[in-house]
């Protein structure tokens, strides 16, 4: 290739422009390439022309001193893997260079939007998760299928929980939302417990829970019941608990006066079927919080143990539950700092908003920022939301609310979120 000199003196190929970037960025750009993947020089010559559109690709009379200056700083090791050309890896140094100097390569290349500004290291994952998906597409089962949704899914909830030592959390995008494959699976019992003595826990087993998915505390499945119609009744329930070792899925049913869902739980016994479809998807609440408050009824303590139980070391999870008497309170252990309120009324004054109002108007909330969550009749989750909103001025999109049932209606929920 012909060459020309520049006003820097230097050969650059006929046509292009010269450098983008001085020296310390080019040497920059350099390392944070090889941090990402191990690389020969030629590959690194192309990759930054893919970088800079086209604009700059580096002579070898450029790049090999660079890495040659690299190796000698103990940055990079260069070692000929192939027999004739050195593949250059990164150090332990290196690697911390790299990192901390990240922000600078990133502004000195041109700014061009979509995935050309995504860090290399980034880049370079997505291309492997593009490459392995692309490899198993074709040919994977449904079992296949159902875990590679969910190693997906469990990378998004660890990148949502990462904190960048750098910069505060991104309040907005405090829900992440899920979506799942529905299936209808056929479960059998095989346990049932009185947790409480208007509580009973059904703990169900198949093989078709592999690949069953419930991200987030308060999912919800629907129920199928045999109505002697070819119409199922339908109803919500949380998964209280799922063991995937053990394809074992647990369920806790508040008893109330009537309805399929409650007697069904009333009479099943080890062996009696139940036909579940869901969880349809998942919202995860981004792990950003100081503090969690959790209010609701007794159809909410299924989501609120299991929230309690999951929640890490260092925050604080406040509960206020409603219920019957002290019998109905429930025993939950967290690694959190968790404080149980119990508010007790007659489960005639479910639908009361008052007892609970009551106990939110005494509520001493924490320092920082909280997340708070209720459900319970919807009369009730309205009331307790507009308290929290209106007189305690907790931030509207820091709160999720849900009538998880309707007084005088069956199969009835209400969402409150505007
Ligand atoms: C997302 C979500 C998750 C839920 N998770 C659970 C859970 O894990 N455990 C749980 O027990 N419930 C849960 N519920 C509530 C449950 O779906 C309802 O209580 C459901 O109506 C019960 O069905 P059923 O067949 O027993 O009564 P239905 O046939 O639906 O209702 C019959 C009558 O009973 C009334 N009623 C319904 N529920 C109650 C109640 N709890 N107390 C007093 N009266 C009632 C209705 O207003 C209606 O008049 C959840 C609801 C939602 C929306």
């Amino acid at each position: 290739m012909k060459q020309h000199h520049g006003p820097d003196g230097r050969a650059h190929p006929r046509g292009r422009q010269k450098r983008p970037f001085d020296n310390g960025t080019l040497r920059l750009l350099v390392l944070d390439m090889i941090a990402a993947a191990p690389r020969h020089g030629y590959e690194i010559m192309t990759e930054i022309e893919t970088r800079t559109a086209g604009a700059y690709r580096p002579s070898p009379g450029v790049i090999y001193p660079v890495l040659s200056k690299l190796e000698d700083e103990g940055l990079i090791s260069c070692e000929a893997a192939d027999g004739k050309r050195k593949l250059c890896q990164i150090t332990d140094a290196g690697a911390a260079y790299a990192v901390a100097n990240h922000k600078r390569v990133r502004s000195a290349l041109p700014h061009r939007g979509g995935r050309h500004n995504v860090p290399f290291p980034v880049r370079d994952a997505m291309d492997a998760l593009k490459a392995a998906l692309r490899g198993r597409m074709g040919t994977a089962d449904t079992t296949t299928i159902a875990a590679m949704a969910e190693a997906i899914h469990a990378a998004a909830e660890t990148i949502n929980g990462l904190t960048d030592q750098a910069s505060e959390p991104d309040m907005n995008q405090i829900i992440t939302r899920h979506r799942h494959e529905i299936r209808r699976r056929t479960l059998t019992v095989t346990n049932t417990q009185r947790l409480t003595p208007h509580m009973i826990r059904v703990e169900l087993e198949s093989p078709e829970l592999e690949g069953f998915t419930s991200l987030g505390f308060d999912d919800h499945i629907k129920l199928f019941f045999d109505t002697g119609t070819d119409k199922p009744a339908m109803r919500d329930y949380t998964p209280r608990g799922f063991d995937a070792a053990a394809n074992r899925l647990t369920l806790d049913f508040a008893v109330h006066d009537a309805g399929p869902a409650t007697d069904w739980a009333l009479n099943a016994g080890v062996g009696t079927q139940l036909q579940i479809g869901g969880p349809r998807g998942s919202a995860v609440i981004a792990p950003v919080f100081d503090w969690y408050l959790l209010v609701g009824d007794e159809t909410a303590l299924p989501a609120m143990g299991r929230r309690v139980e999951e929640l890490p070391a260092g925050v604080q999870v406040i509960t206020v539950g409603a219920v019957i008497d002290g019998a109905e309170e429930q025993t939950w252990t967290s690694d959190a700092d968790l404080t149980a309120h119990w508010v007790h009324r007659p489960a005639s004054a479910a639908t009361n908003p008052a007892p609970v109002l009551d106990a939110l108007r005494d509520l001493p909330l924490p320092e920082g920022r909280g997340f708070i969550w209720i459900a319970a009749e919807a009369s009730v989750a309205r009331a307790a939301k507009e308290y929290m909103l209106t007189e305690r001025t907790h931030p509207r999109e820091w709160l999720k609310a849900s009538g998880y049932w309707v007084q005088g209606e069956a199969d009835a929920k209400a969402k409150l979120d505007d």
